[in-house]
C-alpha cells in the first residue's frame, strides 16, 4: 500500500494553518474596517488566487508550462451563469437554449458542483493528448487550445451569446464565499503537492528520464495533475462570474492569462506559498498602477490618464523579479519548511555522526536475522541480454551483444570510451528501444517495454551524468523512489526504508537540503540510494565511482557488497576504475566498438590479450 502522505499528515496541516492564520486576520478585518470597494478588491484578489493555484497545480507539480488552463475557467463561467441565471432574463439573451437548459435555475453551490464536475470531465478527454506529449509542445499546443475554446465560446452564440455579454447573473460571489474558496484551494493544493501523488509528479517535472527510471508513470501523473487544476480553474471561473455578474469569452483570453501566470512566476512556480504571495504581489501592483493610470490628482499634481499601465507594469514586475531571484520569491521550500530548516540547523550546527552507527542498519539487520541475507524467494531469477543490437543512424553502437547477470551477482562491464556500455544499460532500462534482440527477466520478454514498466518489474538504474531531483530534498529524492515502487509487502514501510538507506549512505545529516546543493560525490551516493529506494532485484551503474576520491570509492565497494548479500541483487557495475572493478567484481564483461571481446573471472580477462590490446593498450598510447 502507498502511504497517502509519505512526510506526514500534520506537515501539511501546519503548512495550510500557516497561511490561513493571515488570511483570515485580513479577511476579518476586512469584513470590520475596510470600505465595500476596498473588499471587492480582496474579493477579486482571493478569486486569483484561486485560479493562481489551480495553474500551480498542473505548472507547479509536473514542470509543464500551459497557456491554456483559463480556457477552464471560461468554459465554468459560461456554464455556471447558464445555470443559475433567471429563466426570464435566459430567454431574452439567449432564446435558442435547449428547453431543459432554458429552464433550470440552480444556487451557487449545486451549480458549482455540477460546472467544476463537467470541467473535471472536459480535462480528462482534452488531457489524454496534452500528457502524452513532450514538454516544450505541450506549452505550445496549450496556446492553441485556448485559442479554439475561446472561438467556440466566441462561435456557439446559442450558448454563450457570443460577442454580446450575459448580465444579470447573481452575484453570490462574497468576500467570504471567495475567501473559503480560497482557502479549499490552497488546502487541496497542499494536500496533493505533498502526497505520494504530488512527490512522484514534481520529482518528473526535476528529471522526467530519473522519475521513469524510479518507475514513475509520467503521462498518467500529469493527466492527473491537469485534470486537479482544470477543476481549481473551474472552482475560479465559477467565482468570478458571480462576482463581475456578467460574462463573455472575451474576459478569458491573453490578458487574464498573462496576469495569472504572472502571479504565479513571480512568488515562485513550486510552491503553494509563492502562489499566495505572487498572487498579493500582483494585485497590488496590477490595483496601484490601475489609479494612477486613471490620473488622478495627487495633491498639486494632475496626473494624465494612462492606458495599460497596469498591462507594462506587470512585464516590468516580473523582468525585475525574474533578474533579481530566478526562481520567484518563493523558491522550492514553503515558508513552513525555511521555518522548520532554519530550525533544525539552530539544533545540530555540527552534526555528530557516530562512526559505530556508520553502517547501523546493517548490523541491525544482519543481527536479527542471524544470516545476514534474506533471500526472496524469486531466487534463480536471471536477467539475460540477448543478441542485442542497437543502430543509431549508421552507427552500429552495439553489435549482438549478450550477457546474463544472476540475481546475487556484481558484474562488472568494461570497455574504452564509445564501446557501448551506457547504450547498453539504456536499452536494459527501456531509456531507448534497442534495434534487435531479446532482454528476458526470469524468462519473461522485457524487451522495449516503457521505463517505468522495466523499474516496477525490479530493474534499477543510476545514470553516467548524475541524474538527480535537483530541486527536491534529499529524503524526497529517496522517499519518491520508495513511494512509487512500494508494492512489497515484506519489506520496511517507506519511512523505515527511506531513513535505512539515507543512514547506510551517510547522508542523514543532508536530508532536508535540495539534492542539486550537493557535493559531487554525495549527489553519487543519493542516485544510488535512489535506485536501491525502488527494492529492485537488479541495478545498473552507470559509472558509479566516476569522480569520487579512492576512499569514497572503497566505501562504495564495502556498500555494494552489502546491498548484494542483504537484498541478493545482482548488481551490473559500468567503471573506468579497473582498481575497483577488480576488487568489486564477480565476473567481468568487456565491450569493445559494441562487441564483447572477452567475459570471465577479473584475473582472467585482466589477462586476456584481446582486453589489453583494446582496452589497456589503447589506454597507454
Ligand atoms: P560508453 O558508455 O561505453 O562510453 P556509449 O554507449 O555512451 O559508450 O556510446 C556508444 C556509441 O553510441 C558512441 O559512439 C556514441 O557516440 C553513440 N551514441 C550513444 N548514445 C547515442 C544517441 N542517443 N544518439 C546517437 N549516438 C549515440
Ligand atoms: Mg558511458
Amino acid at each position: 500500500m502507498i502511504k497517502p502522505w509519505p512526510l506526514g499528515i500534520f506537515r501539511s496541516l501546519f503548512g495550510i494553518v500557516y497561511i490561513l492564520v493571515p488570511l483570515l486576520a485580513l479577511t476579518v478585518s476586512a469584513e470590520l474596517f475596510f470600505s465595500e470597494s476596498a473588499q471587492s478588491i480582496l474579493t477579486n484578489f482571493y478569486i486569483n488566487m484561486v485560479a493562481v493555484l489551480g495553474l500551480y497545480m498542473f505548472i507547479g507539480t509536473s514542470g509543464v508550462p500551459s497557456f491554456g488552463h483559463v480556457a477552464f475557467m471560461g468554459i465554468a463561467a459560461h456554464l455556471q451563469a447558464l445555470l443559475t441565471l433567471d429563466p426570464t432574463i435566459k430567454s431574452m439573451l439567449l432564446p435558442n437554449l435547449p428547453t431543459w437548459l432554458a429552464n433550470v435555475e440552480m444556487g451557487f453551490w449545486p451549480a458549482l458542483a455540477v460546472t467544476i464536475t463537467f470541467v473535471g470531465i472536459f480535462a480528462f478527454l482534452t488531457g489524454i493528448p496534452f500528457s502524452r506529449m513532450g514538454d516544450a509542445a505541450t506549452g505550445i499546443v496549450t496556446i492553441c487550445f485556448l485559442a479554439i475554446i475561446h472561438n467556440v465560446l466566441l462561435g456557439w452564440e446559442r450558448f454563450t451569446a457570443g460577442f454580446k455579454t450575459i448580465y444579470g447573473v447573481p452575484e453570490y460571489t462574497g468576500l467570504w464565499t471567495a475567501f473559503a474558496l480560497s482557502l479549499a484551494a490552497i488546502a487541496i493544493a497542499r494536500l496533493y503537492k505533498d502526497s505520494s501523488l504530488g512527490l512522484v509528479i514534481r520529482a518528473s517535472r526535476e528529471d522526467k528520464s530519473a522519475a521513469q527510471s524510479i518507475g514513475v508513470n509520467v503521462p498518467n501523473h500529469r493527466l492527473l495533475a491537469w485534470v486537479l487544476s482544470a477543476m481549481v480553474m473551474g472552482a475560479a471561473g465559477g467565482l468570478l462570474v458571480h462576482y463581475l455578474t456578467i460574462v463573455t469569452p472575451a474576459q478569458f483570453y491573453l490578458g487574464l492569462t498573462f496576469s495569472l501566470i504572472a502571479m504565479l512566476i513571480v512568488g515562485g512556480v513550486s510552491t503553494i506559498s509563492g502562489a499566495v504571495i505572487g498572487t498579493v504581489f500582483m494585485t497590488g501592483v496590477i490595483e496601484v498602477l490601475r489609479k494612477i493610470g486613471e490620473g488622478p490628482v495627487i495633491g498639486p499634481f494632475d496626473l494624465p490618464q494612462m492606458h495599460g499601465l497596469s498591462t507594462m507594469g506587470t512585464g516590468i514586475a516580473i523582468m525585475i523579479i525574474m533578474i533579481w531571484k530566478r526562481d520567484g520569491i518563493i523558491a522550492f521550500f514553503e515558508i513552513d519548511e525555511r521555518l522548520r530548516n532554519r530550525k533544525d540547523r539552530r539544533l545540530n550546527t555540527v552534526e555528530v555522526r557516530d562512526p559505530e552507527r556508520a553502517d547501523g542498519f546493517i548490523h541491525e539487520r544482519t543481527n536479527q536475522k542471524n544470516t545476514g541475507v534474506d533471500r526472496p524467494a524469486d531466487e534463480g531469477l536471471n536477467l539475460d541480454i540477448r543478441n542485442i543490437s542497437k543502430n543509431f543512424g549508421g552507427l552500429k553502437a552495439l553489435a549482438d551483444v549478450s550477457l546474463t547477470l544472476e540475481r546475487g551477482e556484481i558484474l562488472g562491464l568494461i570497455g574504452p570510451n564509445g564501446s557501448g556500455k551506457t547504450t547498453l544499460i539504456n536499452i536494459i532500462s527501456g531509456a531507448f528501444p534497442s534495434s534487435d534482440g531479446r532482454i528476458e527477466l526470469g524468462g519473461d520478454n522485457i524487451t522495449n517495454l516503457p521505463a517505468h514498466t522495466i523499474s516496477r518489474l525490479g530493474i534499477g538504474r543510476t545514470f553516467q551524468n548524475i541524474q538527480l531531483f535537483a530541486n527536491l530534498t534529499v529524503l524526497e529524492n529517496v522517499l519518491a523512489a520508495a513511494v512509487a515502487n512500494d508494492s512489497s509487502s515484506m519489506l520496511p514501510g517507506p519511512d523505515a526504508w527511506t531513513r535505512s538507506l539515507l543512514e547506510r549512505f551517510d547522508l542523514v545529516p543532508f536530508a532536508n537540503r535540495l539534492a542539486g546543493t550537493l557535493p559531487y560525490g554525495q549527489q553519487r551516493s543519493l542516485e544510488i540510494a535512489r535506485s536501491v529506494a525502488t527494492r529492485c532485484s537488479f541495478l545498473l551503474l552507470d559509472e558509479p565511482a566516476a569522480g569520487m576520491i579512492r576512499q569514497e570509492s572503497d566505501r562504495l565497494i564495502d556498500v555494494f557488497k552489502n546491498i548484494r548479500n542483504e537484498f541478493n541483487m545482482g548488481l551490473l557495475v559500468v567503471d573506468h576504475d579497473l582498481q575497483m572493478i577488480m576488487k568489486l567484481c564477480d565476473r567481468v564483461v568487456v565491450l569493445n566498438k559494441g562487441q564483447v571481446i572477452s567475459a570471465g573471472s577479473p584475473q582472467q580477462v585482466q589477462q586476456d590479450p584481446k582486453v589489453v590490446e583494446a582496452y589497456i593498450g589503447r589506454k597507454r598510447q
